[in-house]
């Protein structure tokens, strides 16, 4: 009975780790299951009761039932031998097993068929798998279940896969996209009658149609939206679409220079916040240097970390709080508080610059983007007006020094020589 109970586990870790059409697959094993531990201890009970028909029945399992075989082997162990084959439409599954009082061992190979033709939906391949046998709770060993799969769905259809989509799905007439889905759901592979094309619905995620099992009038935003767009507005998607992007709403996946090089041309709000950002950027470096800032710096931590390390690199769910606002009244609260412990702290004060074209008693610092401007070349700090990048200060002073250094340099060789 446990011998079952543990194939039954494995079986399920192994289906639920494919995922596809798992359901069908491990009601089916789980029925067989049941049936052939029924179909054990109905032999178990009638053994006992009449112990000489043993080798009949044995017999007569051999016949009713091709599954399993029981032979008595070598020295009375008895060796269990147990090859079976689900078949699916879409999955099928060669599981074979052998066992002995020290041995046992699992061979499970998942082969899944795929649309081959269908470019959207490529192969996907899974990892290898690992499992831990316990047998009998006195024999463990480790097996390697090597899943090798070759393809998923069928010839005309294969599930829709996870990915991103960074793009605005094209608009094309509903016949043509069913056609091209040769008339079947794009989310469970299902026909449909070209009569009742009208009944499927839109995925603006995936730009498919999908049966009303699939698609359940659920809305979302569409990340392709935003990112050409700037269109937050929710959209018909289908279940499978919904789940994918709720689980990716958090993650910053989405960096606006790869993926949506014109929205912040586009996108006033996301313009705003990228200013705000780069002077917080620029802030945290100067209190990270400073050890009396630990409360101020602790403030950030309202903003996600990712918008501080990573200028660009944004989540969905931060995109739509720019959208509201959001974001930048954080920024800026942030900015109004690190401003005031700059201002008093003498530590930070240091490691400002004095603007070297009018010697004013202001210091500055490079966050201070609307009044001050960097020389790209030394680094150093000046205001806005008074920069000229020909006659930098700073650049001149160190060509000067970097001219002395070289003559002494050259004069000590030419010493050398003589
Ligand atoms: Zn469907
Ligand atoms: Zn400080
Ligand atoms: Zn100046
Ligand atoms: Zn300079």
């Amino acid at each position: 009975m446990s011998r079952y109970v543990w194939q039954l586990k494995v079986c399920i870790f192994i289906i639920v780790y494919v995922q596809e059409n798992a359901h069908f697959v491990v009601v089916d094993m789980v029925l067989e299951m049941l049936e052939a531990v029924k179909w054990v201890v109905c032999l178990q009970q009638l053994k006992n009761t009449h112990p000489h028909q043993d080798r009949c029945e044995k017999q007569n399992t051999s016949k009713t039932d091709s599954i399993y075989s029981f032979n008595r082997g070598f020295e009375g162990k008895i060796r269990l031998s147990c090859s079976k084959a689900l078949c699916h439409p879409h999955v099928m599954w060669f599981c074979q097993r052998s066992d002995n009082a020290d041995l046992l061992s699992l061979k499970l190979t998942a082969l899944l068929l795929i649309n081959e033709n269908t470019h959207t939906h490529t192969l996907l391949s899974f990892p290898q798998v690992s499992v831990l046998v316990m047998a009998d709770d006195r024999i463990s060993l480790t097996e390697d279940i090597v899943q090798k799969t070759r393809m998923r769905g069928t010839l005309t259809w294969a599930p829709p896969r996870f990915q991103i989509i960074f793009c605005v799905q094209p608009t094309h007439r509903r016949s043509d996209v069913i056609a091209s889905q040769h008339f079947l759901c794009a989310g469970c592979g299902t026909k449909i009658e070209p009569r009742y094309m009208k009944k499927l619905r839109y995925c603006d995620y995936l730009g498919r149609y999908f049966c009303d099992g699939c698609h359940r009038g659920l809305e979302s935003v569409i990340p392709g939206r935003v990112l050409n767009n700037w269109d937050f507005a929710r959209y018909p998607v289908c279940h499978f679409s919904r789940q994918l992007l709720d689980s990716i709403w958090q993650q910053p996946l989405f960096k606006l220079t790869s993926v949506a090089k014109n929205l912040y041309s586009q996108a006033k709000d996301l313009q705003r916040f990228r200013e705000l950002q780069e002077q917080l950027v620029s802030i945290k470096k100067l209190l990270s240097a400073c050890r009396l800032s630990a409360g101020v710096l602790d403030e950030f931590e309202q903003l996600p970390a990712h918008l501080i390390q990573e200028p660009h690199l944004f989540s969905m769910h931060d995109l739509i709080r720019v959208k509201k606002g959001q974001l930048c009244t954080i920024a800026k609260a942030l900015m109004q508080s690190a401003v005031t412990h700059i201002n008093i702290c003498e530590l930070c004060q240091a490691k400002g610059f004095i603007c070297e074209f009018c010697h004013g008693e202001e210091v500055l610092f490079p966050f201070q983007r609307d009044t001050c401007t960097r020389c790209q070349d030394c680094r150093a700090c000046f205001h806005i007006s008074c920069f000229r990048h020909e006659s930098c200060p700073k650049c001149a002073r160190l060509q000067k020094r970097n001219k002395l250094q070289e003559d002494i340099n050259s004069k000590a060789t030419a010493l050398e020589i003589r």
